[in-house]
């Protein structure tokens, strides 16, 4: 444990401070902003009841941090998975202040969730649920201070519910407390596959700067959620080979390249990832070979690597053997710090999570924007403006890169750290006090 504070013990939010200080130590700023984001403003942790359709009472523990708002309300998804812990939000929450710096939109990180598997629960249990967390974390939330989302197993539906639940608890109609809602409820278009539109902006500057012919570039895309589907898609679309796709139960790979969305349709219909080819709502097996998570992480011919699941699937034991030239991480945390000294030896060009998946938060900037103003922007505009902010924040990034010997990670954080910087001496810093 390095992080310099016993409090945080050796866990994932001690790694993202650890790696936190580390880069900044790489970068000129004042030691206050550190200070300040080493330790979240707010940690709630709440019981939050269920009434199981078979009469039964079960209570699960959630979560909701606000990790810093120096820039703007907090804002993050938050997430239904059995993983989840106090340790996990705070580090998603830090992560989220980062990415909302390097993108430039006026919030600061926030996140939540609860440990609970959501597969194990009806839909009724889990609308229930959604509406007994919001409960529990209303007097915390709101447009002018922190802002949920969805993240992992949660979706519009669920964002929905808790919307509603919302405004009948401050009985005021309150769309901008929550963002990624269905359209009938103030949600914004473009929002479905913003994160995943995102990553593919960023592709696209890599495609142009290497001289990349979509054709001869092979793709591997681990966890099929929704940011995983979406960049597939958007890939597979302009001509990229996507020759491998996981989900939680394993991998399918087949060197030729999948039809996605045949591969999405399937999924979405029926919960399986299968190798198929469909036509209409007629789908045939194709050729494919099986494979686990693990080794379709390390295949050779793959040129890039998508991870899009969950935190710490690229790390020391596996990054010496990772195929790809080119990392886009469209999960948050996929790649432990030990894996990023290895990668960046090898010359593996990685293009961070607060970068890569920052189309979602997004787009949710802009859904927010629209609830204010009472706004419905069509989607072209969306998706000119994401399209705009991702393509200022890669070039950002990739220029500091090149101009510092920094890699990825390290110039997206010391950009968003300029930034926070910016903010905390523009409140006042120690300096003041100095003569
Ligand atoms: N959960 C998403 C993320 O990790 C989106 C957050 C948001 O839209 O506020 O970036």
């Amino acid at each position: 444990m390095t992080t310099g504070n016993d409090l945080y013990g050796n866990d994932l939010y001690g790694k993202a401070c650890e790696r936190l200080r580390q880069i900044a130590d790489r970068a000129d700023l004042h030691d206050e902003v550190i200070e300040i984001l080493e330790r979240p403003m707010a940690v709630l942790e709440v019981a939050v009841p269920l009434r199981r359709d078979d009469g039964s009472l079960e209570v699960f523990t959630g979560y909701r941090v606000r990790h810093n708002n120096l820039r703007g309300p907090t804002k993050g998804g938050i997430r239904f998975h059995p993983s989840v812990s106090a340790s996990e939000v705070k580090a998603l929450a830090l992560w989220m202040t980062l990415k909302c710096a390097v993108v430039g939109i006026p919030f600061g990180g926030g996140k939540g969730g609860i440990t609970v598997d959501p597969k194990g629960l009806s839909l009724l249990e889990l609308e229930r649920l959604s509406r007994s967390f919001v409960d529990r974390i209303a007097d915390h939330i709101g447009p002018e201070t922190d802002i949920p989302a969805p993240d992992v197993y949660t979706n519009a539906m669920v964002m929905g519910w808790m919307t509603d639940e919302y405004e009948k608890i401050t009985r005021r109609h309150e769309p901008g407390v929550f963002t990624g809602k269905p359209i009938a409820l103030g949600g914004s278009l473009g929002r479905d596959d913003a994160t995943g539109r995102g990553a593919y902006h960023c592709i696209k500057v890599l495609e142009e700067r290497n001289g990349w012919a979509p054709g001869d570039v092979s793709v591997a895309v681990q966890g099929f959620g929704n940011g995983g589907q979406q960049v597939a898609r958007l890939l597979h679309d302009d001509g990229y080979r996507v020759v491998a796709v996981s989900d939680s139960r394993g991998a399918i790979h087949r060197p030729e390249g999948f039809d996605i969305p045949s591969l999405i349709h399937f999924k979405n219909e029926s919960r399986e990832l299968r190798a198929v080819y469909c036509e209409g709502s007629v789908c045939d097996m194709v050729e494919a070979e099986q494979l686990t998570n693990e080794e379709m992480l390390c295949l050779s011919d793959v040129d890039i690597l998508i991870p899009a699941a969950m935190e710490n699937q690229i790390h020391g034991g596996n990054a010496g053997a990772i195929g790809a030239s080119t990392i886009v991480e469209v999960a948050n945390g996929p790649t432990t710090s030990e894996a990023d000294t290895i990668l960046a030896e090898r010359g593996v060009m990685l293009v961070p999570d607060v970068l890569a998946n920052a189309g979602g938060v997004t787009v949710s900037y802009f859904e927010w924007v629209q609830n204010r103003g009472g706004l419905s922007w069509p989607l072209e505009e969306i998706q000119e403006r994401l399209e705009r902010l991702m393509r200022g924040a890669m070039g950002s990034v990739l220029t500091l890169a090149d101009e510092r010997g920094f890699t990825m990670r390290e110039a997206a954080y010391v950009h968003a750290l300029g930034r926070l910087g910016d903010a905390v001496y523009a409140k006042g810093t120690s300096d003041f006090f100095l003569d």
